[in-house]
């Protein structure tokens, strides 16, 4: 089994890198690789471990980028990257890297700032005295719900539901509550794929179906024309329909099929998810910690 697509700490997933590859490990997975938001720091722990247990393991990143559709700004498509297999000492690579992760900090103290004159209780320094070296929104979000009284005020929104996932907590308060107090931090994807390229790596476009409509198929074939190698087409994202169409689209294009979970770490077990089978792993391990992250006990 391979997964090419996994979150740790180092962005706004839950683990250490060491914990993923032990557990892909444990679970039989045989090649994985870990693709942290706009960073790469957690990548040579993950390969030095992965190679001392005997798996393959490959350098990996998820950039999040822009598409400016016709060259127009109003057309704009927020698309992630997926760098594989690069040289993780590349200079140009660190740097732009490191000056992206610069450059959203100022977005997060904003974003701490907005939530805090809505009288959320959070602590800036709690926020960059986490892992991430970029600080995305479930980063905030798990800031959030680790204080009691945030919780017991969520809960109350929520109607005192179960289960709230992350991402309908980011949903709620960062973008519709206060209008939108949040935005990732992104670069162009020319610049994205010229930085990976120039490292050695392959460029795969990661879950399509959230960011494209099967009609954006001329959008494909721009991003080969610019250096894309592969569609991630089986990731959780993707319904089973979505799974055959995007297969479908790399297959008559000549690019890499790609698999990927895209585990963070944190997703409950109840969530309904569409795909079952590589990630059950995923779901044993997202119990284990759903339950202490979300106060079930
Ligand atoms: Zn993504
Ligand atoms: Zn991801």
């Amino acid at each position: 089994m391979i997964d090419l697509h996994i979150h740790s700490y180092y962005s706004d997933g839950v683990y250490s890198p060491k914990e993923l590859v032990q557990c892909a490990k444990e679970l039989g997975l045989s090649t994985v690789c870990l693709t942290d938001h706009n960073g790469i720091d957690g990548v040579e722990e993950f390969l030095t471990t992965g190679q001392s247990l005997g798996m393959k393991v490959i350098s990996g990143v998820e950039i999040y980028s822009y598409l400016d559709v016709g060259g127009l700004s109003n057309n704009r498509k927020h698309i992630h990257i997926l760098g594989y297999d690069f040289d993780t000492k590349n200079k140009a690579l660190n740097k732009a890297l490191k000056k992206l992760q610069k450059r959203h900090i100022p977005q997060v103290k904003t974003t701490i700032k907005a939530l805090q004159e809505h009288e959320w209780n959070i602590d800036e320094k709690k926020v960059f005295d986490t892992k991430a070296t970029y600080i995305g929104s479930a980063t905030i979000a798990g800031v959030i719900i680790k204080d009691s009284q945030n919780w017991e005020r969520i809960q109350k929104d929520f109607k005192n539901r179960k289960i709230i996932p992350i991402t309908e907590i980011i949903g709620k308060y960062f973008f519709k509550a206060y209008g939108r107090i949040y935005e990732e931090s992104e670069i162009s994807i020319e610049k994205a794929i010229t930085l990976i390229k120039n490292a050695g790596g392959k460029i795969v476009l990661a879950h399509p179906g959230q960011h494209l409509s099967w009609e954006d198929e001329d959008i494909i074939v721009e991003l080969k024309q610019i250096g894309l190698d592969g569609i991630e087409a089986v990731t959780s994202h993707h319904s089973w329909q979505e799974i055959e169409h995007w297969q479908i689209v790399a297959k008559e294009l000549d690019l890499m099929i790609t698999v990927g979970s895209d585990f963070h770490g944190y997703v409950p077990k109840e969530w309904d998810f569409i795909i079952r089978g590589p990630w059950d792993y995923f779901f044993q391990q997202c119990d284990r910690y759903s339950r202490h992250f979300l106060n079930l006990g």
